[in-house]
């Protein structure tokens, strides 16, 4: 049995019952009542020692106590490496850093962790059908995880949407509307399907536990630097979901005594779409003013998780940051030619923002940093192209490339 006791509004605090397709608080609607999922945390103090996890699979199933399932599958997802970057750090101008690389996870996201416990939760609510809007990521993730569990995917992904990820998409043989608008336009098209047609409705903002599964990025950090704790952990925000759902896996990692340190969170926005970041620092936003980012998976003018990625950050005692476009593009690189990992846009929008960090004194360069590299490179081959360059063209003769090499 799972542990979830009720959910709570984040908006009015209002309490209702766990009910397989409860989404938002009846009371504030669903642009503000969103709800946060909440356990029986003294039964799952009992159970989850380090002594049991130490015998359980390296899967994000390992903390099953937190995840709002009666039973988990045995699914690979999660448990993805943390590797040390000393170039790279040096590159950026601290002490120490770690790439938590999530590009490792089975459709090469860190979306895996919210779609594997949304197609799991849908299986539960025995749907026949499981839908999304999404800039890319989630809905890959979501399609991969369908196929698995052998449940129909419906997919609506905003015109902008990367070649490669809907390529990825309709190979796993979900259905792709293709919106000719922004992610806006597609996600509420989405909502209106789903209550139309009775679709499970994956779209992580509304549904409450899909955040849980990206909690787990939260409990894994706490776990793996169990004992070597970073100062800060870096994420890219978009849609507030990723950085709130960290946000909550390390506090319930420290609520269960399991940790005894906290880390500040750095959200790192691109500097052409930053409501989040704005919000934060009390200042005004016209959405329909801003100018995009070409970091797909974070081009999002209105953020539904904005209220609990704002908070997740102040409780952490942590900051926003923004970079730009060609900031972002110069990680991509750094990342690839000093760490050897091949990084998304929104992924290297977190190097880009401990970079900044440092440079503004935010983060002070004796610090540790851990960085989320939240998507492999591959997404996106016409970013990547962008932030790589051309190749050296040359006729098939040895001097050629000695010419190029003396130059
Ligand atoms: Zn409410």
């Amino acid at each position: 049995m799972s542990l979830v006791t009720d959910l709570v509004c984040v908006c009015c605090g209002r309490v209702s019952a766990d009910a397989p397709l409860r989404c938002t608080c009846e009371a504030c609607g669903p642009a503000r009542g969103i709800l946060d999922v909440r356990y029986d945390m003294a039964a799952a103090r009992k159970t989850m020692t380090w002594e049991a996890l130490a015998d359980r699979p390296l899967n994000h199933w390992r903390y099953r106590e937190l995840l709002p399932l009666d039973d988990c599958p045995d699914w690979p997802v999660g448990w993805s490496p943390i590797v040390e970057a000393p170039r790279l750090a040096g590159e950026l101008g601290v002490r120490r850093l770690r790439l938590k690389d999530e590009g490792r996870n089975g459709t090469a996201s860190f979306k895996d962790r919210a779609s594997s416990v949304g197609v799991a939760r849908a299986l539960a609510a025995g749907a026949t059908t499981i839908a999304c809007a999404s800039t890319g990521n989630a809905a890959t993730s979501l399609a991969g995880y369908a196929a698995v569990a052998g449940l129909p995917a419906v997919i609506f992904v905003p015109r902008t949407a990367p070649a490669p990820k809907i390529a990825q998409l309709l190979i796993y043989g979900a259905t792709v509307f293709r919106v000719q608008d922004s992610y806006a336009a597609a996600y509420d098209l989405c909502s209106q399907a789903c209550d139309s047609f009775g679709w499970y409705n994956r779209n992580c903002a509304i549904n409450p536990y899909l955040v849980e599964g990206k909690k787990t990025a939260g409990l894994e950090i706490a776990e793996q630097c169990r004992d070597d704790p970073p100062d800060w952990v870096a994420v890219s925000v978009g849609d507030g979901c990723t950085i709130a759902g960290i946000g909550k896996g390390l506090e319930q990692m420290r609520e269960l005594g399991l940790i005894g340190w906290r880390t500040r969170l750095l959200g790192v926005q691109a500097a052409g779409m930053a409501p989040v970041a704005k919000a934060f620092h009390g200042e005004a936003c016209e959405v329909n003013a801003l100018p995009g980012t070409l970091a797909d998976s974070i081009n999002v003018a209105v953020p539904r998780n904005l209220d609990k990625a704002v908070r997740a950050v102040r409780a952490s005692g942590g900051r926003y940051i923004e970079v730009s476009d060609q900031a972002i593009l110069a990680a991509m690189r750094d990342t690839g030619r000093l760490a050897g990992l091949f990084a998304e846009p929104a992924a290297a929008t977190a190097v880009a923002g401990v970079r900044c960090a440092v440079r503004h004194g935010i983060i002070a360069p004796d610090a540790s940093v851990l960085a989320m590299i939240t998507g492999n490179g591959l997404k996106d081959i016409d970013a990547a192209s962008r932030a790589a360059g051309a190749p050296v063209d040359i006729p098939p003769r040895l001097e050629e490339v000695r010419r190029y090499c003396e130059q």
